[in-house]
């Protein structure tokens, strides 16, 4: 028999690059879809479709989950509950913190172990270098199916709490949400102007070239609690902020982002923060008023 052997259950996009990877990888791969007919391409390639969540879960200890989020996790897990025990559950589904832990003490309640992941790439990406997921829940169950989780993306194991993959999955996310519809904002205002994406593309790359000098100066300010106005005054930021809620006013496009920015400025104004350095609106996003 193969040692090397994994049950996949979820076959979106993202479930298919990981059974198509242990695939290239020799891996025995068994799977399992609420629609059976996405398995279809990857049966065709040697993996074995289980007719049931039971048969999928009976067929190894590692049980990769790739679903939409954890009320899918229960959705195809609780019925089949029974047959969770002694299973390594490595839960590749987003979704909150909390929920990841309370879907460890589930599973723990079952006899299983939970490991939380959370993918930092796309589909793509599977089984490209580069790649990474976090992963925190139990130390030993991690340790022991590594190797196999390596196949999929470098592993960064993020600590026992179950919530920790989660809030650094969101964390990240929060990044690109934030960042990326930030850019289709600059989008929408260019081309209400008659300017292309193609023609901002040099500048709006320039400007995120830029970003790691100042996460870093920013993040090591809010660490030290230490705001000094030395190279930025909130003041002028607050300036800077209204000018581009006005621009795209100007421009008729949305104006809910640019006005939340602008509004987040001015209540760290209202605090008294004008000399301070930008960095000093971590207390307002951390404290909202009442
Ligand atoms: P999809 O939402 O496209 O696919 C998810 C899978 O969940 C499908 O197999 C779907 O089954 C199943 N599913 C959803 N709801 C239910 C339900 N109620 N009962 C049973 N099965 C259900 O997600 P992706 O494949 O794109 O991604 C999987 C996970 O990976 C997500 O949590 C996502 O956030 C995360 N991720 C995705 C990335 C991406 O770029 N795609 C990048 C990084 C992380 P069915 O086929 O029957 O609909």
């Amino acid at each position: 028999m193969n040692e090397q052997s994994v049950t996949v259950i979820g076959l979106g996009p993202m479930g298919r690059a990981m059974v198509d990877t242990y695939l290239d990888h020799g891996y025995d791969v068994t799977v399992w879809n609420r629609t059976a007919a996405r398995a279809e391409a990857l049966v065709a390639r040697g993996a074995v479709l289980a007719p049931t969540v039971e048969e999928a879960l009976a067929a190894n200890e590692l049980i990769v989950l790739s679903l939409t989020d954890y009320d899918a996790v229960y959705a195809v897990l609780e019925p089949a509950a029974a047959s969770l025990s002694g299973k390594v559950v490595a839960n590749l589904s987003s979704d909150t913190p909390d929920r990841a832990r309370e879907a460890a003490a589930w599973a723990a309640g079952h006899g299983a172990k939970h490991l939380t992941g959370g993918v930092q790439v796309p589909p793509p990406l599977i089984g490209k270098p580069g790649s990474a997921t976090y992963y925190s829940g139990p130390k030993d169950a991690f340790d022991a199916h590594e190797a196999a989780l390596k196949v999929l993306t470098d592993t960064d194991y993020r600590g026992a709490d179950p919530g920790l993959a989660a809030l650094y999955y969101q964390a990240q996310m929060t990044v690109f949400w934030t960042s990326m519809l930030g850019y289709h904002q600059a989008l929408a205002l260019g081309r209400a102007n008659g300017v292309t994406a193609k023609e901002l593309l040099p500048y709006a790359t320039m400007q995120m070239a830029m970003m790691p000098h100042f996460l870093e100066l920013y993040g090591e300010r809010v660490d030290s609690g230490a705001h000094p106005g030395d190279v930025d005054r909130l003041a002028m930021g607050a300036a800077s902020a209204d000018h581009v809620l006005h621009t795209h006013e100007e421009a008729g496009v949305d104006t809910v982002l640019p006005a939340a920015v602008a509004r987040i400025f001015r209540a760290g104004m209202d605090r008294g923060f004008a000399e301070n350095s930008f960095s000093r609106l971590i207390e307002v996003l951390e404290k909202p008023a009442a």
